[in-house]
């Protein structure tokens, strides 16, 4: 798993000021997909134990931080090395974790048990606090959505969704 880009403190992906990571890697292949580079896995610099210390250090040395963000790429395609460095994250920063994706909470929770990948996705789901859900379509842009690019996206309360099966959205 390699990482492409930290922005330290942004507001552009979540509320607040938010440290956002983004994983390289992507297979979904949007036409209009904003960041092409970011679709090969072997672009970025590769996540080692010490990177996650120095990220979590950075994050814990910054009082003006709201969150996490992970995004890419998809980082899910990489949700079985994602899980321990998320559970690390969670646990030693206790901030709230945001996570762009383009595979949808239902598909991850319709294929948990048929495949190790989803898996794994649906583990990263405990870490994770809220799912920026879905695929970017360009006839379904509207500049007007917050924290998103097209209607189809869905910023979706985590926790509901593993308790109740609710999707719970916000924005
Ligand atoms: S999911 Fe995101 S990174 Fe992947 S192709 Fe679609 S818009 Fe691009």
């Amino acid at each position: 798993m390699r990482i492409l880009k930290i922005y330290r403190e942004t507001t552009a992906d979540g509320p607040g000021f938010r440290y956002s990571i983004y994983f390289s890697g992507c297979l979904h292949g949007c036409a209009d997909c904003h960041n092409k580079h970011s679709w090969d896995f072997e672009n970025g610099v590769v996540v080692t134990k010490e990177g996650i210390e120095k990220i979590i250090e950075e994050i814990n040395d910054n009082p003006m931080l709201d969150g996490i963000t992970l995004s890419g790429g998809d980082p899910m395609f990489s949700a079985i090395e994602l899980l321990p460095v998320l559970k690390e994250l969670k646990l030693r920063t206790g901030k709230n974790i945001w996570c762009y994706t383009g595979f949808t909470i239902e598909e991850m929770d319709r294929n948990r048990e048929k495949d190790e990948v989803y898996s794994a996705m649906w583990e990263c789901l405990k870490y994770i606090d809220v799912l920026v859900d879905g695929k970017f379509y360009k006839d379904m842009y509207d500049p007007e959505l917050y924290y998103r690019g097209s209607k189809n996206q869905r910023i979706i309360k985590v926790r509901e969704y593993l308790e109740y099966k609710k999707i719970v959205t916000r924005y």
